[in-house]
């Protein structure tokens, strides 16, 4: 079975070293009770295994060098290159979501601010139109609120869709990737916060200006995950 976990997990000593978003991962004794119930248990990072998955059942197949990146609660981060999941030297490359897009940014559970899932996340959103109307809504309220003409609304997405955008230029300047795919409830929000975010990534990126990388959003969305956790926990119990 394939398991996919939020943070770093490290192969050799089989634990997750650190989880900004889930604390009580965070050196926590799991591989051998994982052992015992699944007998056979692959794990790694979960944005690395929904890459994974849309590289064997999605919108990636066929590509050798693509970036997914998980749009949410916060931002994980997947990368193939050359045909691969590329690991780095202990594992945990990918930590995409604490790229930083924001030197005075709003503060990120990692400890640092600024943080790429700081500023263009589910809870920024909340956060940006609480900042302007005092109200906490969800993004998808907001979203309803920015269709109905609302200003504070539609300012929200269009910040956030530009952080986005910045985001996008660094990844898409360092990997020249095929394509970067995205899924999560952002990714769905449609014109909203992509056209803010692509319109940015044009001006800020003379990589993505001159090559032909693709923004996707992911088809099969949460189900990469599963799907990729499957996959791996295949390859890896018959290798
Ligand atoms: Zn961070």
């Amino acid at each position: 079975v394939g398991i996919g976990l939020p943070g770093l997990w490290h192969e050799e000593k089989k634990r997750i070293l650190f989880s900004p978003n889930i604390p009580f991962l965070s050196n926590a004794d799991i591989w051998e009770p994982l052992q015992k119930i699944f007998s056979k248990a692959a794990v790694h990072n979960d944005a690395t295994l929904a890459a994974y998955g849309e590289w064997v059942f999605g919108k990636a197949k066929g590509m050798k060098d693509f970036v997914l990146l998980t749009l949410g609660t916060g931002i994980g981060g997947g990368i193939f290159l050359n045909g691969k999941i590329y690991t780095g030297s202990c594992g945990f490359a990918g930590e995409i979501g604490h790229m930083i897009i924001n030197y005075n940014g709003y503060k990120c559970e990692c400890g640092s601010t600024g943080c790429f899932e700081a500023e263009v996340s589910a809870k920024a959103i909340t956060k940006r139109y609480f900042e302007k109307t005092g109200l906490i809504l969800t993004p998808r309220e907001i979203a309803q609120k920015a269709r109905q003409g609302d200003k504070a609304a539609k300012e929200t997405y269009e910040t956030t869709g530009k952080l986005l955008g910045v985001g996008l230029a660094s990844v898409v300047n360092i990997f020249d990737p095929e394509a970067v795919i995205l899924m999560g409830g952002l990714s769905l929000a449609g014109d909203l916060l992509i056209k803010p975010a692509k319109e940015e990534l044009r001006k800020r990126s003379y990589v993505y200006r001159n090559s032909q990388v693709k923004i996707l959003i992911s088809a099969i969305q949460d189900k990469a995950g599963v799907l990729g956790a499957a996959a791996y926990g295949w390859k890896e119990g018959f290798r």
